[in-house]
Order: structure tokens, then sequence, then C-alpha cells
């Protein structure tokens, strides 16, 4: 049997993906302790070295459970972010909230002219999880300062062991809190991705086998609980001009449109997601 073979066969056993062969070929490169395109290069070869863990792994995805819990990492805007299950995995559509926040902090950087700020932006990632969201700009923008909470002293763990194995330095702050309760001061951008998945949804997700945990997910009743939460509060903790960017599902975009307006936010604008859907709402503080 050829390496090829034995991953066509794997990949047939996975019903419910939409990319059973990468996820094959992820698997196997992950207990081989290969890069993937060395899997690629190997396809037409025997495959007489199986490890038992490519097996085991099988197995789990075949259950349902994600490539990024069973390999324990996903990689998020070009970085290798370890998760578990205390953490939801990050998706690919948050990129979009980094992109939006590296574009609305610039903006401000540019138009605060170079002596004022010189470049120091203040920014709060809530809900931060794995510190996908925070790691992330902190790594692309090391002049900013940026701070990131969590309501789960365990997803905080992991999001730490991630700023120190993806920064230079403690370059991101971080601090437990449910929402703005432990935040204080004010910041020149917040970002977040907070759980919006409704109460029904996440809770059948969770019995379909996704790992994320429940709490991650569940945005209450109609999911717009904690992004109702975050825009009425928001205005409070943003400085003169600050702006706040929320991800959300696309059919959430208008009801945060119109919240954004009657809190008396300015300027508000959205981002589509990698998928072309409207992704992520933002306004300024007026
Ligand atoms: N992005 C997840 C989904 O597609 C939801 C994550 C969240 O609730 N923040 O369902």
């Amino acid at each position: 049997m050829t390496y090829r073979e034995l991953l066509l066969e794997a990949a047939h056993s996975f019903s419910s993906s939409e990319t059973p062969f990468l996820d094959a070929v992820l698997l196997l490169a992950s207990s081989l302790g290969l890069p993937k395109e060395k899997i690629l290069a190997m396809l037409p070869d025997r495959a007489d070295h199986v490890p038992q863990s490519f097996y085991d792994m099988v197995g789990r995805r075949r259950r349902g459970e994600s490539i990024a819990h069973i390999r324990g990492f996903r990689e998020f805007f070009g970085r290798e972010f370890l998760v578990d299950d205390s953490v939801l995995s990050p998706r690919q559509d948050t990129e979009a909230l980094v992109e939006a926040a590296l574009e609305s902090g610039d903006a401000q950087v540019a138009a605060s002219g170079a002596g004022e700020k010189s470049g120091q932006l203040s920014v709060l990632d809530m809900c931060t999880g794995t510190g996908a969201v925070a790691i992330s700009i902190a790594a692309e923008r090391p002049q900013w300062r940026v701070t990131a909470s969590d309501v789960s002293s365990a997803a905080l763990k992991i999001a730490a062991q991630n700023a120190r194995r993806l920064l230079q330095s403690s370059q991101v702050h971080f601090i437990e809190s449910d929402l703005f309760s432990g935040i204080e001061g004010r910041f020149d951008l917040i970002a977040a991705n907070p759980p919006y998945v409704s109460h029904a949804q996440a809770e059948r997700l969770v019995d379909d086998g996704w790992k994320d945990p429940l709490l991650a997910l569940d945005g209450g009743a109609d999911g717009m609980k904690f992004i109702r939460a975050i825009i009425l509060e928001g205005s409070k903790f943003l400085s003169q001009n600050g702006v706040l960017l929320l991800e959300m599902d696309p059919l959430q975009i208008p009801e945060a449109l119109i919240l954004f307006e009657k809190e008396g936010f300015c300027d508000i604008r959205t981002w589509k997601d990698l998928g072309g859907r409207t992704r992520v709402a933002g306004a300024h503080h007026g």
C-alpha cells in the first residue's frame, strides 16, 4: 500500500469533513513529526512506517473531533496556536477581525500625527480565548500596547503559553475579566470575538462533537447577548475617537449596526471574511 492509498482510505471515512484528504495529510504529518509538504512528496512511496498514533488520530477525526484539537494547535494569521478543550480553536473567519484592527489602528496612528501617539496605540482584545487576535496584533505591530481579557482562567493559561511561544517578550498583558468587569482605563481600539452562537445551536454543535467549550460559543437566546453588552458599555472604555470592532454571524450584522448608531457611535462600517461574508462590524466612539 502506498501513502496515497493509506491517506485516501482514511479520507474516505471522514464523511463530515469538507477537506478529508488534507485532514488525513495533516494527521500523518503530525504523527510522523514532518511538515505536510514532505508528506505530499511521499505519496507514491510504500507506507511501511505508519505509527499507531496515526490510526488513533484517524479514529478521533472520524468521531468528529477537529483537526486542531487532535493535533493540539491551529494555524491562524500565519502562526501556530496551541489549543485544547478549554478554548475556542481560532477560525479563519476571525482573521478578518485582525485585518480590521490593523487597518483601523494604522488609520488612528496616521490621523494623530507623528508626535502625539508616536505609533503607541493601546489595544484591548476581549474574549481572547487562545489569544489569537491579541497575539497576532502584537506580533504585527510590536509598538502597540496590547491587553487581552477572558472570563476563563483556563483559556488565559493557554493564551499566556501562546504569547510566550510566539512573541519576543511579555508583549501582551492578560486580565481575567467577565467582559468589562475587571477592565480599567480607556483604549484606542477594542476588538472582540465574543460567543455569538444561539444557546440552542451551541448545544447542538457540542452534541455533534465540536470540541470548543460551550462557554466560548453560547451567546444566549439569540446569540447577541455579549455583542449587545459590549456595544452598550464600550464607549466608557474607549478613548476619544477610539474604535470598537466586533466579530459576529453575518445575520447579526444589521442589528449590531443599529445598536452602534443608537449608542452614538460614528463612522460605522463592516469587513468581510475570506468566504466573502460580512463578519466584522466596527465604529468610532464619537
Ligand atoms: N465562528 C464560530 C462559528 O462559526 C463561532 C465562534 C463564536 O461564537 N465566537 O460558529
